[in-house]
């Protein structure tokens, strides 16, 4: 199969949204007059990002899934994205269930795919998306304010916890498993409540690499600190709410450091509190308390009695570092 047929194949699809889609030099997009263009890029490698023999379904899907989540991590609306894919060669069993689970989630988002670039070569997928948000009304991370609730989205902690058993470290139930791996494989952007708290939070970014590392980067931009209660936080892990039992460090782990949990992390204004709910609830998305900005520097990991944890479990997952 040419270069040409199997785009062809499997990524030409009608446009409706954008003005031109695949196959000429450019796509055209028609941006909503007074909005303005958010764009992101993210690049799942093969060997470092996910495992060579996952299902190619929830492989489409979780790249796109990341790239809508840092639309959703800025408040915007998705319209369309480019694919830059290297493969080691034309599979079509591959291609068939790759393009479909990517598709499916385009669709679901009414995200369209506009264009790309495909080559030979060591597998690995490139997205770059494309989506608007008033101008103005997008969340940056540089916002959040001392006072501020620190919210995560969703449930903290499973996807690191499939990651352990897939590597041999920990056991679950199979129940327990089929679920946390789905939010490994298969995460859920949260593109409806990113658009839901424009205006109400003040601050946010979607959780990629671990709770405590991706704060960092508010507290740093923001220049602010935090206190997080670990307690709060290990509350959302499904894992443990389904009842199964591991070491207390263990939980406090995967929901602070776990990377790969793609929800929503957000400060908002403690008077807002109602606000943020009803936002959370029009978006179908349960929120938690996860802990509180402050105007001192730093970032405290606390129990439940108020004391500060031990640093060792602050590690969070870095590409170039590896954790301790
Ligand atoms: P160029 O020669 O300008 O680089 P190509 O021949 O690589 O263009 O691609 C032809 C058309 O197919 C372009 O419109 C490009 O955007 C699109 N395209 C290439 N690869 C992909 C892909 N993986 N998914 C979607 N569109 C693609
Ligand atoms: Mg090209």
């Amino acid at each position: 199969m040419s270069e040409f047929d199997l785009i062809a194949r499997y990524f030409v699809r009608p446009v409706h949204r954008a003005a031109l889609g695949v196959g000429d030099d450019c796509a055209l997009l028609r941006p909503t007059p007074g909005m303005q263009l958010a764009v992101s890029s993210d690049m799942l490698v093969a060997g470092r990002h996910f495992f060579d023999d996952v299902d190619p379904r929830t492989l489409g899907h979780k790249a796109l899934a990341v790239n809508l989540s840092d639309l959703a991590a800025s408040g915007a609306r998705p319209l369309a994205f480019t694919l830059a894919l290297a493969l080691p060669e034309a599979n079509e069993a591959w291609l068939q269930g790759f393009s479909q689970g990517l598709l499916a989630l385009a669709d679901a988002h009414a995200c369209e795919l506009v264009g790309g670039d495909t080559t030979r070569g060591p597998l690995n997928i490139c997205i770059t998306i494309f989506g608007e948000v008033p101008a103005g009304a997008a969340l940056l991370r540089s916002a959040a304010k001392a006072g501020d609730d620190i919210w995560v989205s969703g449930t903290l902690g499973d996807a690191r916890l499939a990651l352990e058993v897939l590597l041999g470290n920990i056991t679950l139930p199979a129940d327990v498993l089929a679920a946390a791996r789905t939010r490994l494989e298969c995460p859920t952007p949260r593109v409806a409540l990113g658009t839901q708290l424009r205006g109400i939070a003040h601050s946010a970014l979607d959780l990629s690499d671990g709770l405590l590392g991706d704060l960092a980067h508010i507290l740093e931009q923001s220049h602010v600190g935090a206190d997080i209660d670990a307690d709060a936080a290990i509350g959302t892990i499904a894992a443990r709410r389904s009842g199964c039992t591991l070491p207390q460090q263990q939980w406090v782990q995967a929901a602070l450091s776990g990377g790969d949990d793609y929800e929503l992390l957000f400060t908002a204004p403690a008077d807002k509190r109602a606000q943020v709910l009803a936002a959370a609830q029009r978006a179908a998305t349960p929120v938690t308390r996860v802990g509180v900005i402050t105007a001192q520097p730093g970032l405290r990991v606390l129990d439940a009695n108020g004391a500060p944890l031990a640093q060792q479990h602050w590690a969070s997952f870095d590409h170039f570092v590896d954790p301790a």
